[in-house]
């Protein structure tokens, strides 16, 4: 009986096989030879973000109206895989343009907002970023103390955002803050502005040092009574109620699903870096990749990382054309990315044996890249919090059967 091979229900389209050679080709070309030196120096990938704006990547979640190419989530996370495949670092300012403020401003914002910020996101000349945490607000966001109060016709805005990927280089920021009548520790009245970070009053207090993704540093930013325009507010936030919170939250899966792609592109580069060098690593007559205690770790490795694409090309395929990724897909989809990442980057690892720990070789420093991953946009406990008393509740997540 002859056997049928069917077709993978996430097989891409001509356009988006498309998106991926010119990503694949702009990161080979222009990121990955520069990949050790952000990483090394600490500079901010400049060369990257103009390198990502000239090939006119940058813009394609916006809409053409914009400027941009109008497409949505799958192909986000395609471009982002490929940049991640070889530079995290540089990856991180296609994610904010991608699922940070601007979408948020294309699905959320006013016309007159659109037409102020989407162009210049579209065609690269500026980096936005996103202030949400604070110091004693990450995973328990409904502690923050961000506040906007009434100022005649507008508000001033006081905060201390932390942690604020590329705050120090962007030109606007999407900041979570409590409307007049909000309490701490309450998500009633938490909305969200969005500020032109050349506003008096805005102050860059440091960057972070850190393990990985040292290129684009994370901002420690203060807003000492900035003005905020009526037109500035995104999503207004009602004391009365969470639902702009709810909103807000559910906007965040743009970015999960953009944090799994890369960690799933990061850890593909890593495998696809191993299988080489064990096919050439000579133990005695041997190459590693006959050995077949070492072709168990690859099995586990691929099987891991696998797992993870699907469950993220599931949560973006379910997001539609211009819609939202369903939280609990999305966060099982970034839980899953994030653990395979770590596990296939620690094995590529062991496997170079001593290489695998010297910095002249790419994989620890992927490694330590996709460390962040694993704490930003929602730590993995915190989805694991959310995937578990979801099960526990009776939601099944969507399998085949939504198509
Ligand atoms: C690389 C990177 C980039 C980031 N970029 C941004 C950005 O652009 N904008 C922004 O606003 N923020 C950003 N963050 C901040 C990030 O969102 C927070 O670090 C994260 O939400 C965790 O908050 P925290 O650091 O305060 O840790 P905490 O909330 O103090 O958590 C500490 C530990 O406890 C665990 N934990 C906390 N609560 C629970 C719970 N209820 N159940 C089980 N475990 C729990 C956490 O998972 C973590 O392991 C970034 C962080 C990193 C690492």
């Amino acid at each position: 009986m002859a056997t049928h091979l069917g077709t993978s229900p996430f097989q891409e389209t001509e356009d988006q096989q498309a998106l991926r050679a010119l990503a694949r080709d702009v990161a080979q070309r222009e990121l990955l030879p520069w990949a050790r030196h952000w990483d090394e120096t600490e500079a901010f990938p400049q060369r990257s973000f103009e390198a990502l704006g000239k090939s006119d990547l940058l813009g394609i979640t916006i809409d053409a109206a914009y400027g941009g190419a109008g497409f949505g989530d799958i192909e986000s996370a395609i471009v982002l895989e490929e940049l991640g495949r070889v530079d995290v670092s540089s990856a991180i300012l296609a994610q904010l343009i991608f699922n940070g403020p601007p979408r948020a401003i294309q699905h959320l914002g006013s016309e007159a907002m659109k037409q102020k910020w989407l162009p210049m996101a579209a065609a690269g000349e500026a980096l936005f970023c996103i202030g949400i945490s604070e110091t004693e607000a990450g995973s328990a966001v409904n502690h923050m103390r961000a506040k906007l109060s009434e100022d005649g016709d507008g508000f001033r805005l006081n905060a201390y955002k932390n942690y604020v990927t590329g705050g120090h280089k962007s030109r606007c920021c999407l900041v979570w803050c409590r409307f007049p009548g909000s309490e701490p520790g309450s998500t009633k009245g938490i909305g969200a502005v969005i500020v032109d970070l050349e506003s008096p009053g805005v102050v860059i207090a440091g960057t972070h040092v850190k393990m990985g993704l040292r290129g684009t540093s994370e901002a420690e930013m203060a807003f000492d009574d900035v003005r905020i325009e009526r037109d500035d507010v995104l999503l207004w936030g009602d004391p009365a109620n969470s639902e702009s919170f709810k909103t807000l939250i559910a906007h965040i899966n743009h970015e999960r699903c953009g944090n799994a792609a890369m960690c799933v592109g990061a850890a593909q580069g890593a495998l696809e870096y191993v299988v080489g060098y064990m096919n050439e690593r000579k133990i005695g007559n041997k190459t590693l990749a006959d050995l077949q205690g070492l072709q168990w770790k690859i099995a586990d490795m691929a099987t891991q990382l696998e797992g993870a694409r699907l469950l993220l090309l599931r949560a973006v395929h379910m997001a539609g054309e211009g819609g939202t990724p369903p939280a609990l897909e999305t966060a099982m989809a970034k839980t899953a990315a994030n653990l395979a990442a770590k596990f296939v980057c620690d094995e590529a690892i062991q496997l170079l044996g001593g290489y695998g720990f010297s910095r002249e070789y790419p994989i620890e420093r992927v490694y330590r890249d996709i460390r962040g991953l694993c704490i930003g946009a929602g730590t993995v406990e915190v989805q694991k919090n959310f995937v578990g008393k979801n099960v526990l509740d009776g939601a099944k997540p969507a399998s085949h059967g939504w198509r």
